[in-house]
């Protein structure tokens, strides 16, 4: 006999999620959301792991959302295997899969969206307009669909972070927002559904975008300034094989505007692509 399989209660409307979290919340249980696009690896299941710890119900969602991808991304390639993902959210814990429809999400005469701001036109949102105001919404929709007291989101993806933090504080929706540190391979490269694209090749050189942020922070540290620090990371990214460099940059980490010098506490973010791979990670620095 092999061991029992792990079965996970797996809704599609926000009906039923709803029916199911107010039943968690009548009998005094508070609810933790994991959301995600799926493809899930060791770093998603820690989300989930951390989300128990702070809730005694812990649903995930699973939705690959279209509105984030801009037009030549890869919203038709992207990773998608349900009933993989179903087993390991089991595995991790998780009571609940909300995986809801495109039309679910989006009926026909869908109109309205979130646009987070300042914090999201840099970095990130410079190179992948509208993105974040697809993120924005759908993470309003999703906290306000669930009703969960607590969602938790990776520093993996830093700025997305922000914004969500932004939107949540903007726009009242009463939920705790919390940040897991990024989860990494042993040679430093951040774990990623887009991870799955790499050649064997590209693979041993993606470490080199974790190692050029490391480079920044510790130039910044020995004294140098923001941009001399971000330029001697990317000449490391560069010199590995990623390009073209969308940024590598060194930003106040509550505002994600420049820093100059470290006189407070910096995030470095970078985006690059290998071949067709477009990677992102970022580190924190201190002073
Ligand atoms: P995704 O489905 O990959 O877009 O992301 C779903 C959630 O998982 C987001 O909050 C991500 O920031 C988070 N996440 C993705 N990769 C990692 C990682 N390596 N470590 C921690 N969290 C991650």
């Amino acid at each position: 006999m092999g061991k029992p399989q792990q079965s996970l209660a797996i809704v599609r409307t926000v009906a039923e999620l709803r029916a199911q979290v107010t039943a968690w919340h009548k009998a005094g249980q508070g609810v933790g959301l994991v959301p995600t696009m799926g493809a899930l690896h060791v770093g998603h299941l820690a989300l989930v792991g951390r989300a128990k710890e702070l809730a005694p119900k812990v649903v995930a969602s699973l939705f690959v959302n279209p509105t984030q991808f801009g037009p030549s991304e890869d919203f038709s390639r992207y990773p998608r295997d349900e009933a993989g993902d179903a087993a390991k959210l089991a595995g991790a814990g998780c009571d609940l899969l909300f995986a809801p429809t495109v039309e679910e999400m989006y009926p026909q005469d869908f109109a309205s969206s979130v646009s987070p701001g300042p914090i999201s036109e840099r970095l990130e949102g410079k190179f992948r307009p509208g993105h974040f105001q697809g993120v924005a919404t759908v993470v309003s929709k999703l906290l306000l669909q669930c009703q969960c007291d607590v969602a938790i989101f990776g520093e993996k993806d830093y700025q997305q972070l922000q914004v969500i933090r932004r939107v949540a504080r903007d726009l009242d929706i009463p939920v705790r927002i919390e940040g897991l540190p990024t989860v990494r391979e042993p040679d430093g490269l951040a774990l990623s559904s887009r991870n799955l694209y790499l050649s064997a090749e590209e693979r041993a050189v993606a470490p080199a975008l974790n190692r050029g942020l490391v480079i920044a922070a510790d130039a910044l540290r020995d004294g140098a300034s923001g941009a001399e620090a971000s330029a001697k990371g990317r000449a490391h990214v560069r010199q590995a094989g990623f390009d073209p460099i969308d940024y590598l940059e060194a930003v106040d980490v509550a505002t994600l505007e420049p820093l100059l010098k470290l006189d407070r506490p910096g995030r470095i973010l970078a985006a690059a692509k290998l071949g067709r791979t477009r990677l992102i990670d970022n580190i924190p620095v201190e002073p």
